[in-house]
């Protein structure tokens, strides 16, 4: 899974979490986009970070001009303009209309945005200690900002008034839905309720955020806890490149001399697959797999309880019967029972893959083993690995010589050339400012008419300070209600800077995750909405678009024109393609079951009444009952299951990979299936039409049915996994 983030939605004024898909999940503040008569506010501050941005493309971010000592008033004086102009909306005088409240909601705001866009530059790309301390002091401010909008009371009575009226005497489709997705923005986070509920809604949202922080504090201490030291004796099988960081880890802890294994994944990913010592990996395994459930000071299960409890009393303060059914009402799949029908759907496939993936090991070590075993979790990772080499070596240094980053580059502007029409021109050096001298910036037009679309950065390389990963981030989205804005969007990623003069070869998983986060510009740079809250992300769904880019980077015509030998020019030879292919399924049954497992125990969770859970058992009789094999564990257990428990970002939300991962498989085979593959003129036209350009004006599930002619099934993913296709059709 990747790891990167992008901004997934835009509510007036209120908090949005970014979308991430991975590990890491970022809160940041998404204020509405546009302001009236902020000029004159602004002059009078001479904060640049709040100044309109100015010079070519429709203005552009003064990224020259950022100054860490301009970002705190900026934020702060930015807050108190938009809560002047809530205030101005709420106490009009006149009736409430879709132009004097959800319009004027739209256009509030946009100092403060633009001082966020420079905060986010700072948060990610340019970080340090002075930054953070300031993030730390703003953090607890822009909380109590949302609030102030999400609780006034006679802001909401307007939005509540607006939308009555258009459930009577419906609006315009594209005022519709913004009337809708703005109202149930705030009706969800309980606008809505009485005075004596709110407090008690209040209450349990303050204890759930200390209850969050706990549960994510205890699983750190218990990662920071346990470290496994190993002497030199018991390094066998482990790679050069894993010894020289365990012994620093080790040096850095104060064991000179010993190899640290410390309680990470991606430490004991690798240990568990190349060390042929079997106990201590069992040891490794235990203690990772046990972080939040040691029964101790920082034991989580009591944690779970409460959260499971306040969460249930929450939503049904606002009238739902579970946490699930009120978080998937917006969300594509839409209600629990059609997420649980996908994942039920694809699990006897999985469970089953498993058994043939044990059977194979288990031969292995038979083969290899000094003493008889039986495979056990501890093992799975470590007889995999055996089995990939003989069945699928590749050799990924091999794979590299063929992926330049200046030619991946190309290749992108290619693929985006023939589905958006798209044409990519450097922009004249120095024209558009920049924050690091790394980042270059492209013109991005219409190929036809020549028509600005917008401009796309790129911030390539790693450097300290900059966030770890992916990601893609608009720094101004389309829209048109107020003057036709343009689409500034940004790529980031972190491969290593070459000395000057020398290539940048990339993997093929980075490749891949260059694509991926390309897809996530296109989507923002295509947008045709009229309105801000229009271009907000469902989280379910905008994976979807990025992953599916991705196929385009194995499609012969890239493969023949971009991916040459850095140095021969010759193109990557087509059995190098097929194994890579064909390694794509291997381990899927793993890969799938330990996933599907923490997804579905997710959505149960939600679904069971909270009163008096025990986790520890709840887990147990689940997996019991999913006929869970002993082979394998779930890839995140509850204690420390962070997506669901030390936030709300993933909570009854862990199934949207897959679901995003059935569309992308789907959509790819519309593509196979056309007279032109994946470079078909009509499926690309219908794919930019309907699930690119509308963002989030259409109803995710209508907009697909219209590209497809029909909903999602589930047989292309299964498919892609090397899982057979179920004789009955699950739909989606
Ligand atoms: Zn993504």
């Amino acid at each position: 899974m990747r790891n990167h983030i992008i901004t997934a939605g835009k509510k007036s004024g209120l908090l949005v979490l970014l979308a991430c898909v991975g590990c890491t999940s970022t809160q940041v503040p998404v204020p509405p986009q546009q302001a009236q008569d902020v000029t004159q506010a602004q002059q009078a501050l001479g904060n640049p970070l709040l100044a309109e941005w100015t010079g070519p493309y429709g203005g552009v971010p003064a990224f020259d001009k950022m100054n860490l000592a301009d970002l705190k008033p900026a934020i702060e004086k930015g807050m108190a303009l938009q809560l002047a102009e809530i205030d101005a909306i709420a106490d009009n005088p006149a009736p409430a209309t879709f132009e004097n409240t959800i319009e004027a909601l739209e256009k509030a705001g946009e100092p403060l945005n633009r001082a966020f866009i420079y905060y986010g530059i700072w948060g990610s790309n340019l970080s340090s200690p002075e930054f953070r301390a300031i993030q730390a002091e703003l953090a607890p401010k822009i909380s109590e900002f949302s609030s102030k909008i999400s609780q006034n009371e006679k802001l909401f009575q307007r939005i509540k008034t607006v939308y009555q009226n258009a459930q009577k005497n419906p609006l315009p489709a594209d005022q519709q839905r913004v009337v809708q997705l703005v109202y149930e923005g705030f009706a969800m986070e309980g606008a809505d309720l009485d005075a004596a509920a709110k407090a008690r809604y209040a209450a349990i949202n303050k204890e759930l955020s200390s209850l969050y922080t706990a549960f994510g504090n205890n699983i750190l201490a218990d990662e920071e806890k346990y470290v496994t030291y190993l002497t030199k004796d018991q390094l066998s099988g482990l790679p050069e490149s894993f010894i020289k960081a365990a012994a620093k880890a080790a040096a850095d802890r104060g064991q000179e001399g010993k190899y640290a294994v410390t309680n990470t994944r991606s430490s004991i990913d690798q240990f568990l697959t190349y060390s042929d010592e079997r106990a201590l990996r069992e040891k490794v395994w235990n203690i990772y797999y046990s972080r939040g459930d040691n029964g101790d000071a920082h034991d989580n299960n009591a944690n779970i309880t409460r959260i499971l409890k306040l969460r249930n009393e929450r939503v049904k303060l606002m009238g739902y019967d579970n946490y699930a059914d009120w978080r998937l009402q917006n969300r594509m799949a839409k209600n629990p029972e059609n997420a649980m029908a996908l994942m039920n759907a694809v699990w006897p496939a999985a469970i089953a893959r498993v058994k043939e993936e044990v059977a194979d090991m288990q031969k292995v070590a038979n083969a290899t083993s000094k003493t008889k075993i039986t495979i056990a979790p501890w093992d799975y990772r470590y007889y995999a690995e055996k089995v990939r080499k003989q069945k699928y070596d590749l050799d990924s240094d091999e794979v590299k010589q063929y992926l330049e980053l200046g030619n991946l580059t190309q290749a992108m502007f290619f693929t985006a050339g023939e589905l958006f029409n798209y044409q990519f021109t450097p922009v004249t050096e120095g024209s558009v400012p920049v924050f690091h001298e790394d980042v270059k910036v492209w013109e991005v037009t219409d190929k036809t008419t020549g028509q600005h679309i917008g401009l796309w950065y790129l911030d390539p390389f790693a450097r300290p300070g900059k966030r770890s990963g992916a990601w893609a981030s608009p720094y101004r989205s389309h829209t048109t209600f107020n003057g036709k804005k343009t689409v500034l969007a940004s790529n980031n990623s972190n491969f290593v800077k070459p000395a000057p003069g020398e290539p940048v070869l990339v993997s093929w998983d980075d490749a891949t995750t260059f694509f991926h986060e390309f897809g996530h510009a296109l989507h923002f740079l295509s947008s045709n909405v009229k309105y801000p809250t229009l271009n907000g992300g469902v989280r379910d769904y905008t994976e979807f678009q990025s992953q599916l880019l991705e196929r385009w980077l194995s499609t012969d015509q890239v493969i023949n024109q971009f991916l040459k030998h850095h140095k021969t020019g010759q193109v990557i030879p087509a059995e190098l393609v097929a194994k890579i292919k064909k390694a794509a399924t291997f381990n899927q049954g793993f890969a799938t079951t330990e996933y599907l497992a923490s997804a579905l125990m997710d959505m149960k969770f939600h679904l069971a009444d909270p009163e008096g859970i025990d986790p520890d058992k709840f887990e147990r009789e689940t997996l019991a009952a999913m006929n869970m094999p002993k082979e394998v564990v779930m890839r995140h257990r509850s204690p420390h299951f962070g997506h669901v428990f030390s936030g709300e970002g993933y909570a009854t939300a862990y199934y949207g990979y897959m679901w995003a991962d059935v569309l992308t498989s789907d959509a790819a085979e519309a593509f196979e299936e056309a007279p032109g593959g994946f470079y078909d003129k009509d499926v690309a036209a219908r794919l930019v039409k309907y699930l690119f350009a509308p963002r989030n004006a259409m109803d995710p599930a209508e907009a697909y049915r219209l590209f497809r002619g029909r909903d999602a099934k589930i047989d292309a993913l299964m498919r892609d996994r090397g899982f057979p296709v179920p004789a009955t059709k699950a739909k989606k």
